[in-house]
């Protein structure tokens, strides 16, 4: 961290600064030009608060060396993270297909599901048994029962499942979830994130709805920070003024977070755009900007899903996307 001084700073103000980092364990190195003072700060300055620094009435300037994310941060760990789930992978060379629908509702539903999109390729299966609802009155969820029906699905595909967890207090229910899924609504939820980060299981961290990629990545520094380090980021649209889709996907977060970090990246395509005939095209927009996989709402009678159906594709549609994203994996991956 670099702070740069005002010109007119008094050298009691200066020495009363550089205690001040030095009492925090921070090397504290001035530079004294003809006209201004600037320091540079070695050591762990994560803790600083710039805002304050920039605050006090000596200072002009201050400039982040070193992004405050350091588990998640590439620098420190160049390889990528490759999360391992069952026999598939996630991150570097392997792609993940995540499809299922929005919520479990029923043993045939999710049963029927499953194994239209196992045929089809998907490596694990989603499913929501709890559900963060914009309305108090709308379906919720099965809750413990969409779990069971959920690892029933698993039981008879194989596929690895994954599931939102909104609560702390539900984690024992958790036990033969694969990953869970932290939801945008959540993604600063930090007492969650910090209990998450003290189990071992496989974490999908979801892009808030009005969160900066750099707000992102501090919410899996604390799962990172707790020991779990099997986290997978996931961008699924943020909110703009267009109207057209119900979230505007951040293509971009891609190659940004694959150049800040070594954890693997995801794209929600369904939530990006709200829309069941806009999510190939974004499907197949993630797999050529080199996302680490994609997470797809299908669901076998859309028109009368509980939830998200309009942005659900049928498991034929889900064919046809996952045999077009396969070939795009293959040419963009290589
Ligand atoms: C979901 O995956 O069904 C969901 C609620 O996603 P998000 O948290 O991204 O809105
Ligand atoms: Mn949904």
């Amino acid at each position: 961290m670099i702070i740069t001084l005002k010109s007119n700073s008094s050298p009691q103000q200066v020495a009363h600064l550089r205690s001040w980092l030095e009492g925090q364990n921070i090397g504290v190195h001035p530079i004294e030009g003809k006209f201004q003072t600037v320091i540079g700060l070695i050591g762990d300055t994560s803790k600083i608060d710039i805002e304050c620094l920039e605050n006090l009435e000596i200072v002009e300037k201050v400039i982040r060396i070193t992004e405050p994310f350091k588990t998640a941060n590439r620098k420190f760990h160049p390889e990528d993270t490759i999360v391992s789930v069952g026999e598939a992978k996630i991150g570097g060379p392997h792609f993940g297909l995540i499809a299922g629908p929005c919520s479990v509702e029923s043993e045939e539903q999710i049963l029927e599901i499953a194994k239209r999109v196992k045929a089809s390729g998907a490596t694990l299966l989603r499913g929501g048994a709890f559900k963060p609802r914009t309305s108090p009155y709308d379906f919720q969820g099965l809750e413990a029962q969409g779990l069971k029906l959920l690892s029933l699905a698993k039981k008879e595909t194989g596929l690895p499942i994954v599931s939102e967890l909104i609560s702390i207090n539900h984690l024992d229910l958790f036990a033969d979830v694969d990953v869970i899924q932290v939801g945008a609504r959540n993604m600063q939820n930090f007492d969650l994130l910090r209990e998450l980060g003290r189990t071992h299981k496989p974490i999908l961290l979801k892009r808030g709805l009005a969160s900066t990629i750099k707000e992102l990545l501090m919410s899996a520094e604390y799962i990172l920070a707790g020991g779990n380090k099997n986290v997978i980021l996931c961008e699924r649209g943020i909110r703009t003024f267009e109207t057209y889709t119900r979230n505007t996907l951040d293509i971009s977060a891609v190659p940004v977070i694959q150049e800040l970090s070594h954890l693997p990246i995801i794209i929600d395509p369904s939530h990006s755009c709200g829309v069941a005939r806009y999510v190939k095209a974004l499907s197949m927009a993630a797999a050529a900007s080199g996302a680490n996989g994609i997470i797809v709402e299908v669901h076998n009678d859309p028109a009368h899903a509980l939830c998200d159906g309009a942005q659900s594709l049928t498991p034929a549609q889900f064919d046809d996307l996952a045999s077009h994203v396969r070939r795009i994996v293959e040419v963009c991956h290589s």
